[in-house]
């Protein structure tokens, strides 16, 4: 099955908002194994929409639009849809009445008169009712040709999809779609294509496709099978074969991040650590703190930008400052090793290099990082070259990145 997005959204084509919902759902649709083939964007015009589903209906099995079925003048997806498709607008009595449960119970007030029409929809379509916001979505058929209406913010795009579209979507193909993400750190893309090519190119079913993610990469091992057993009984053997092949730089299978994976690495074993950042300013720290239950594992960190505080906060030596520069493995180490002290933590990491764009004044390279790991009795160090051509955010988020891969293989004694 094929699939094209329209997203329908003058403020799309102004440049005030960016497309995420495609992203999102593209995402989702090929985890389902449908393929999209196209993108489009449409402003809130009904004659330009209208030829943009014509096209889309030759072209597609499935369209998806995104926005326009709120309750404004400029909402006009589902009048379109329907003109074009030719269904007429019917009344969801019970539609309705969520709606006006909902401006009840969570605005604390009546429904307004427009929002009538959100509960306006298509003759005989499958209603994917919306519990996190008003407007409600659907879908139907028409000779052959699904098509399904979801709504713009990604929040609620988001959930209608994964609880309400997907169920849809499933039915429409045979069987089950199972995948497994296979997360990989420290290995390039090109370098995972070029050690997994041979299953890649020559399984069709299950198959193998690899993804690349800002300083890291993944790759999706998906099987199609009339069970969810079957399914998953083709992919353990592949997985199996994917991490002999990868080796420790497989940090995990569908889990959430690496972060994620070194949180409950120390969880596991009643550690906590602490984090001394320069160039990073807080990302280590941030991507710990992004994960629900952090306080368990991460007790905080400094943010020592200047040497100032480097020597003042932290505690590292002036005369190690002086002699070997802020970039440097000595002072790294005492990072890290002061960051525990003041932290009270088991383990503490330290991050200092040059972000960018300039050498630093003792003509460091751009991207070059030095990051110490401690738990009081063995500090390691870590030197990045990882500037060339990068920007100060891949600079950082590959400092960051490192930083949990250190940690990650000195708690399972992997080489680091
Ligand atoms: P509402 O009930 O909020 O009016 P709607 O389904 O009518 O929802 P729109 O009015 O088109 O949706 O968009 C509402 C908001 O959702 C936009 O202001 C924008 O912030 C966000 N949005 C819409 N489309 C997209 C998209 N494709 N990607 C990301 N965000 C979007
Ligand atoms: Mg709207």
């Amino acid at each position: 099955m094929t699939a094209e997005l329209i997203a329908v959204g003058t403020e799309l084509l102004l440049g005030n908002i960016a497309n995420t919902d495609a992203q999102m759902l593209s995402e989702k649709l090929s985890a389902l194994g449908i393929t999209v083939h196209h993108h489009t964007v449409v402003g809130d015009n009904p004659q330009r929409l209208e030829e943009v589903l014509k096209t889309a209906r030759r072209r597609a099995d499935i369209i998806i639009t995104t926005g326009g079925l709120g309750p404004t003048y400029d909402d006009l997806t589902k009048q379109t849809i329907c003109r074009t498709f030719g269904r007429e607008l019917e009344l969801h009595e019970d539609i309705l009445e969520e709606i006006r449960a909902w401006f009840q119970t969570k605005m604390g007030k009546t429904m307004p008169e427009n929002n009538v029409q959100q509960a306006m929809l298509p003759v005989n379509c499958t209603v994917f009712d919306n519990p996190v916001g008003t407007a409600p979505g659907c879908a139907f058929e028409e000779n052959g040709v699904h098509v399904l209406m979801l709504p713009g913010p990604p929040f609620e795009c988001r959930y209608m999809f994964e609880n309400r579209a997907a169920r849809y979507l499933e039915k429409l193909t045979d069987g089950v779609i199972v995948s497994h993400e296979i997360k990989i750190f420290g290995m390039g893309e090109s370098s995972v294509e070029e050690a997994l090519r041979e299953p890649m190119t020559t399984l069709t079913n299950p198959t193998l496709a690899p993804y690349a993610k800002l300083n890291e990469c993944m790759v999706r091992a998906t099987a199609r099978a009339g069970t969810r057993e079957e399914a998953e009984a083709m992919l353990a053997p592949l997985v199996e074969r994917v991490r002999g092949i990868l080796g420790d730089v497989v940090y995990g299978v569908d889990v959430e991040s690496l972060e994620a994976v070194v949180s409950g690495l120390l969880r596991e074993r009643g550690l906590t650590l602490s984090a001394a950042e320069s160039c990073t300013g807080g990302l280590v720290a941030k991507r710990m703190t992004d994960l629900p239950g952090a306080s368990g594992v991460f007790r905080g960190g400094v943010v020592s930008y200047t040497n100032g505080v480097k020597a003042g906060v932290l505690g590292v030596p002036e005369e190690l400052l002086e002699r070997f520069g802020a970039v440097s493995e000595p002072v790294a180490r005492s990072m890290a090793e002061c960051c525990r002290k003041i932290c009270g933590s088991d383990l503490a990491l330290s991050v200092t290099g040059v972000a960018g764009p300039d050498t630093d004044d003792r003509g460091n390279e751009v991207g070059t990082v030095f990051i110490a790991l401690t738990d009081g009795n063995e500090t390691i160090c870590r030197k990045l070259s990882c500037g060339r051509g990068r920007g100060r955010d891949r600079v950082r988020s590959a400092a960051a990145g490192n930083a949990f891969d250190m940690i990650r293989r000195r708690l399972l004694g992997l080489p680091v």
